[in-house]
């Protein structure tokens, strides 16, 4: 156990038990002040219902350890320079954060006047995404997922394609429309074709839905042509963040053949705006699934590679009471790791930037109550799920929101990842 992972540490600043944001996590994010004249985007690190004002402790020196000294990264508008510096760099700051955070550090604790500039209510701050994401990928690693969706649309013979337990399966998706949670967007228009019909109709999409997801953030990059062995992965994964990978089933199914996902997904993603980084989720790896058949050689890394996340996702919506709880499932379960899948990615010479975003995939486990879609959840829409108030979803209506929620926990606290929420608003039509 590293000492900024140390259950025993606390905070100065109250911290209630369970929160999301305790010393011992620590994400980083990117906000703004409402309150403030220029609006201009700051960084930031979330402690209890705190943020850490991360430009203004830079600007006083508060950061002249050997990695940090004059970089300046928390002065810019995104995490992607500090998300280049690399491991020891990201250590370095992690550990000064928490010293000046902890209950016996006086520096912050015993300046009224610095406590006052430099840690704000995040009530009074607009969260923004936390990096510019020059390349966004999502992969298909949920095993459980994999199988739902193929017995649902090639049978039970055939669930599995014949590469998927050899190859981390993914396709490149679209970075611009990579949006922060709390960000409402219109239901797709588009190209379908029901199954009994001559020709396709245009309109919006009748079969809207969520995937929840896990994203990762690329740390150092590569140059083109260059490789990230399985085994060194690690040292190129900043954090991770929610990821709601929103999917319009009827335009995707209809344009999907020969070449995968188009406009049934690149229409809007969300992610939660805080990054968690890999040192606070240290304590959470764990074994993934047994992987049989074997990997070829450049897939197969040593130790555990799974995190234990859970992942609660909830609908909001007009006539219901409060949230409503439509799945909870956990990133354990997925049966290709990030290392596997960064190491797939990169081993025929893509190269990758800082803040380049990767998503798991949808994370099914292999109970009816823990699939991470509409799709699987009402199964294809054969078996509505039932809401209390007695109304039926097969998939998404105008107006439901989505909420992800996402957390690690044991040591005597929680490493929350807070929220990632939007809202379907009607087709523009
Ligand atoms: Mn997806």
């Amino acid at each position: 156990m590293s000492a900024t992972t140390d259950p025993r540490i606390k905070s100065f600043i109250d911290v209630p038990s369970g929160h999301a944001f305790p010393i011992q996590n620590l994400p980083y994010g990117v906000f703004k002040r409402r309150d403030e004249e220029d609006h201009r985007a700051r960084i930031g690190v979330a402690i209890g219902d705190w943020v850490l004002d991360l430009a203004c402790l830079e600007a006083r020196g508060f950061f002249d350890g050997p990695q940090l000294r004059g970089c300046k990264v928390f002065s810019q508008s995104t995490l992607n320079a500090f998300m280049a510096l690399g491991r020891s760099a990201w250590t370095e700051a992690r550990e000064r954060i928490s010293f000046l955070l902890r209950e016996d550090t006086p520096l912050l604790r015993d300046d009224a006047g610095l406590r006052e500039e430099a840690v704000l209510p995040a009530a009074d701050l607009t969260m923004l995404l936390p990096a510019t994401i020059g390349d966004y990928t999502d992969f298909y690693s949920s095993r459980e997922h994999a199988t739902n969706v193929g017995i649902m649309f090639r049978g039970k013979e055939n669930a599995l394609m014949p590469n998927w337990l050899h190859i981390p399966v993914g396709y490149h998706g679209r970075a611009s429309s990579v949006v922060v949670s709390g960000t409402d967007f219109r239901r797709p228009m588009g190209q379908t074709k029901s199954d009994g019909a001559a020709a396709p109709t245009f309109g919006p999409s009748r079969l809207m839905d969520f995937e929840v997801e896990m994203g990762f953030f690329v740390g150092p990059g590569t140059e083109l042509g260059e490789t990230i062995p399985v085994e060194r992965a690690r040292d190129h994964v900043f954090g991770m963040v929610l990821l709601n990978d929103w999917s319009a089933r009827d335009i995707q199914k209809w344009e999907y053949v020969p070449l995968g996902p188009f406009l049934g997904k690149n229409f809007c993603t969300t992610i939660s705006p805080w990054v968690v980084t890999m040192d606070a989720l240290e304590p959470f790896r764990c074994a993934g699934p047994a992987q049989d058949p074997a990997p070829l050689p450049y897939l197969r890394g040593a130790g555990d590679q799974a995190f234990d996340i859970r992942l609660d996702v909830y609908l909001e919506a007009e006539g219901l009471d409060e949230p409503h709880r439509l799945a909870s499932s956990n990133f354990k379960t997925m049966y290709w790791n990030i290392c596997q899948q960064l190491a797939h990615h990169t081993v025929g010479g893509c190269n990758v930037k800082p803040g380049d975003l990767m998503g798991s995939g949808t994370i099914s486990g292999d109970t009816p109550d823990s699939r991470g879609s509409m799709l699987e959840l009402s199964w294809r829409g054969t078996e509505p799920v039932q809401l209390p108030n007695g109304e039926q979803r097969k998939f998404l209506l105008d107006g439901d929101r989505v909420i992800m929620e996402g957390w690690c926990e044991g040591n005597g606290y929680r490493i929350g990842f807070g929220q990632a929420s939007g809202k379907i608003l009607p087709a523009d039509d």
